[in-house]
């Protein structure tokens, strides 16, 4: 949206907001005036030193716009700066929180939920880690290699037990690792990634639930990054299974911050059993006398919260609404599109390595074509580099080269399959990466051209 637009829509809907309270006697902001120009120009100076995040051409890390939708909603409640944790402080972002947690709870086909906003991915999984505690002290959290590193620390903050399991070859869980740790150990929370932050892989939670029925335990399920993909209608059958058993999780935490299409500051718990409320049960001397109605600030570990970002949310989710087939939907289904079509290219190039499986989501990764390890890891920092000059921003990650072919390293092959390869990778989330793909495409074989012997094919 042309700036001009976007400040013409938000200046109307400012003036409509501005007149419910126009009955009251003027108070006057502090004025902006020449030296708050000048340092506002000194930001827009200091803040060129970045990644042009929200352009097509950045395929690097998670990184996803907020929609201006998003942005302008942001904007107009913080004339307002309405705090979410009591009513007191915020009693229409309190409830356009619950109908945005609502609206999510519906995505996963929760006939009921508790839930409520974060600040971010890392405070969902504490607070659903620290529930599973409550109800089974003592026993451990367990999580993939994969998963994310916030489980372990987490757990160490919450003194529960963390164990790992390994990944399959693909980064999925490891079914019978895990179930080998049930027998022999004392598991209350296994912790089941669905989308993995490094690569996208989705455990097969599906089957994670089949061990749920011989061993007992709680089943927490971290979608922070790849949650909404349950609206894509083109994900691989495994894939699909996966996120068609969410509605048996116990808990689940998804980041509208990362694919939701919002500012940072939003994440999201959802618990199933609405009754872990009585967890949460505290006294506040300072608020909650307002209304007997609840207040958020009851049902979360956070005390003060941004009602900005439940604002933010609500306003997107009634312009782009969680419906399968939606606009929204499509965003993703072009992303995973995407990333397939990276995939295929890159695995018919003779200058990578590709891992033999296509990716879940949308994040793609790939070795570039050398000797050994080491000889792939340095190319692909200078391929990193040399790309980037042209401004075609990607990531690098450092991966076990189980994830690659047995064969890929046929001349020296590496000793211990958990011996790492500095790979490319790049996180296709935007809906417009699938029309940028060609774009994408040429720069990185000019990034590689004359770097890479071609393999012999
Ligand atoms: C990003 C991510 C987190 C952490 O969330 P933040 O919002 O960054 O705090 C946790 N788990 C997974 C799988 C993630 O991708």
């Amino acid at each position: 949206m042309p700036a001009d637009d976007f400040l013409k829509l938000l200046d109307a809907a400012q003036q409509h907001l501005d007149e419910g309270f126009a009955h009251l006697p003027a108070n006057p902001a502090p004025p902006l005036d020449e030296s708050a120009s000048a340092i506002l120009h000194q930001v827009a100076g200091r803040l060129q030193d970045n990644y042009p995040y929200a352009h097509p051409l950045y395929a690097g890390q998670m990184l996803k716009p907020p929609h201006p939708i998003a942005r302008a909603a942001y904007a107009l409640a913080m004339s307002v700066n309405p705090n979410n944790h009591a009513l007191d402080g915020g009693r229409a972002s309190s409830a356009m929180e619950i109908e945005a947690v609502a609206a999510l709870a519906k995505m996963f086909h929760w006939p009921q939920h508790l839930g409520h906003l974060s600040s971010g991915g890392t405070f969902a999984n504490l607070e659903a880690l620290w529930v599973a505690g409550q109800l089974a002290p003592g026993k451990a959290i367990a999580a993939s290699d994969q998963a994310h590193y916030t489980h372990s620390r987490i757990s160490s903050v919450l003194g529960l037990p963390f164990l790992t399991t390994p990944s399959d070859e693909r980064g999925r869980m490891d079914l019978h690792a895990l179930e080998r740790l049930l027998e022999t150990q004392n598991i209350g929370t296994v912790v089941v990634t669905l989308g993995t932050t490094a690569i996208g892989s989705v455990d097969p939670l599906d089957q994670v639930l089949a061990l749920q029925k011989k061993f007992n335990f709680r089943i927490h399920v971290d979608a922070a990054y790849g949650g909404y993909f349950t609206l894509a209608s083109n994900l691989s059958p495994e894939t699909r299974a996966a996120f068609d058993a969410i509605p048996h999780a116990d808990s689940i935490v998804i980041d509208p911050h990362k694919h939701g299409l919002q500012p940072y500051g939003c994440g999201s718990i959802l618990f199933r059993d609405p009754a872990v409320g009585r967890f949460y049960k505290h006294d506040s001397p300072y608020t909650y006398f307002s209304s007997k109605d609840l207040h958020l600030g009851e049902i979360s570990l956070e005390c003060s919260r941004a009602g900005a970002s439940a604002v933010a949310l609500w306003a997107t989710q009634q312009l782009l609404p969680y419906t399968p087939g939606g606009a929204f939907a499509q965003g993703l289904e072009a992303s995973h599109t995407a990333a397939l079509e990276l995939h295929r290219r890159l695995t018919e190039s003779t200058h990578f390595h590709t891992p033999s499986s296509p990716p879940q989501l949308d994040i793609v990764f790939w070795a570039v074509n050398a000797p050994t390890p080491e000889a792939s890891s340095a190319l692909a920092q200078s391929i990193f580099d040399e790309a980037a000059k042209n401004d075609l921003h990607l990531a690098l990650a450092k991966l076990p080269v189980r994830f690659f072919p047995h064969n890929t390293w046929q001349d020296t092959p590496p000793n211990d399959t958990e011996d790492k390869v500095i790979c490319l990778r790049s996180v296709l989330m935007k809906p417009e990466h699938l029309l940028w793909l060609d774009h994408l495409w040429k720069r990185l074989q000019a990034a590689a051209v004359h770097q890479v012997p071609s393999i012999p094919r």
